[in-house]
């Protein structure tokens, strides 16, 4: 048996990045730039007025005072998306509006509401400093500004810096297709009558979902019989993807072919038991691609047990898709909490234990147990912000820390 830790190492280490694509700027959203973006001139390309105003030169108003205003004569007219006509000459100002272009010869603003007009004059009550309510040239990013650096994670604000570079696509790593086979005679898909002895398929969807969630491609291989030949088929029929996950059918029973059907595609295998409750038979092995120019397919064999193959999951397959999409950062947030009550690990293994974390007392964090830790049982995954994480023999005293892996902000 070995640690998780060595489990996700000789996982990460036989998993490469895929390569790139170009997707709509939109469509780059949370997902890992793998171009340099450099600006290609001065944003904004002008100086213009940050405010509605009159556009005037800070000289003129040098001796201005609420009992002695400085009169300029209003020249000129700049609203957003136009150019002024001409210059602005000494002893001038020109109406501008916010965004609108300054004037050559202008390098102050002074906001409408402080001034008084009477017809063609506008009457200045103050000092209006150079450069005051003006938006310099450049102040945003100078031409061959190195705005976006690849492996960054593009949010919002980048997709409004390639739209605002003029970018209608960005060079984005590809998402990973991930196929999905469930595997049991007991199990029925949805939309299927069950019958006595048998029960719904839900590892097909909890496994879609948590994919979609780490950013990649779901592909769904429907539910194979217990049979080496069904299991073989419909893995191969997964040999086009980047990923493949099946649950169920990977323990030592005579039912169980997963091992078996993996060896029959080529697979070379590289882990089977961890050290982690839930979740001990876990498989991972790579397969030859049936696709050109790919090398080996990774392939995990869950537990069928609804909650360890959630869980296995996110301690293995998640950071490995995060891996093939390019992320630095491929481990969710653990941070040290309170326990809320005791919890207790029996047993030998390293226990995940699904916590509902709240604001401590402190101010930190505290973590309860979401009840039975049976790994059939959903509702406690339901409950669940976290997996405390918690040796074997050990129990977690009411008060004392805890490591949890956090799984959702609650
Ligand atoms: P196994 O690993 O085949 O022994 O399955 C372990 C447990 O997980 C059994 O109780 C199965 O009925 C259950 N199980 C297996 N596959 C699924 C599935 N796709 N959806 C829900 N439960 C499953
Ligand atoms: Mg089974």
């Amino acid at each position: 048996m070995i640690s998780v830790e060595e489990a996700l190492e000789r996982i990460l280490s036989r998993i490469p990045r895929l390569g790139d694509e170009r997707v709509g700027v939109v469509q780059g959203l949370h997902r890992v730039l793998s171009e340099r973006v450099v600006s290609p001139r001065d944003l904004p390309p002008w100086p213009n007025s940050s405010m509605d105003g009159y556009a005037l030169r800070a000289a003129d108003t040098q001796s201005a005072a609420a009992d002695r205003p400085v009169s300029l004569q209003v020249a000129g007219h700049v609203a957003a998306g136009h150019m002024a006509e001409r210059a602005l000459m000494p002893g001038e100002a020109f109406r501008i509006f916010t965004g609108a272009p300054l004037p050559d010869g202008a390098d102050a603003v002074i906001p409408q509401e402080d001034v008084t007009v009477d017809g063609d004059v506008v009457r200045i009550p103050r000092w209006v400093p150079m450069g005051d309510s003006v938006r310099p040239r450049g102040e945003d990013m100078r031409t061959g500004d190195v705005v976006l650096e690849p492996g960054r994670v593009l949010g919002a604000a980048d997709v409004a810096v390639l739209a605002t570079l003029g970018h209608h696509q960005v060079r984005v790593v590809r998402r990973p297709r991930v196929g999905i086979l469930s595997t049991g005679d007991e199990i029925v898909d949805l939309g299927g009558a069950i019958a006595p002895g048998q029960i719904a398929n839900s590892n097909t969807y909890s496994l879609m979902a948590q994919v979609l969630e780490a950013g990649a491609i779901p592909v769904n291989l429907g539910v194979a019989r217990d049979r080496l030949g069904d299991i073989r088929e419909r893995l191969s029929w997964g040999l086009g993807c980047d990923v493949l996950i099946s649950s169920a059918g990977v323990s030592v029973g005579e039912h169980d072919f997963v091992k078996e059907a993996l060896s029959g595609l080529g697979a070379e295998q590289h882990l089977w038991l961890v050290n982690m409750r839930p979740g001990k038979p876990i498989t991972f092995a790579t397969i030859p691609s049936t696709r050109p120019g790919q090398g080996m397919v990774p392939a995990f064999g869950l537990p069928g047990n609804p909650v360890s193959a959630m869980v296995t999951f996110e301690l293995f397959v998640r950071p490995a898709i995060r891996h093939l999409a390019g992320h630095a950062r491929l481990a969710r947030p653990v941070i040290r909490a309170r326990a809320l009550g005791d919890i207790p690990n029996p047993g030998r293994r390293r226990g995940y234990l699904r916590v509902t974390l709240s604001r401590d007392d402190g101010g930190g964090t505290a973590a309860s147990l979401t009840g039975d830790q049976g790994s059939g049982i959903l509702r406690s995954m339901v409950a669940a912000d976290g997996l405390a994480v918690v040796p074997g023999d050990t129990t977690i005293a009411s008060g004392q820390p805890v490591e949890v892996i956090v799984l959702r902000q609650p």
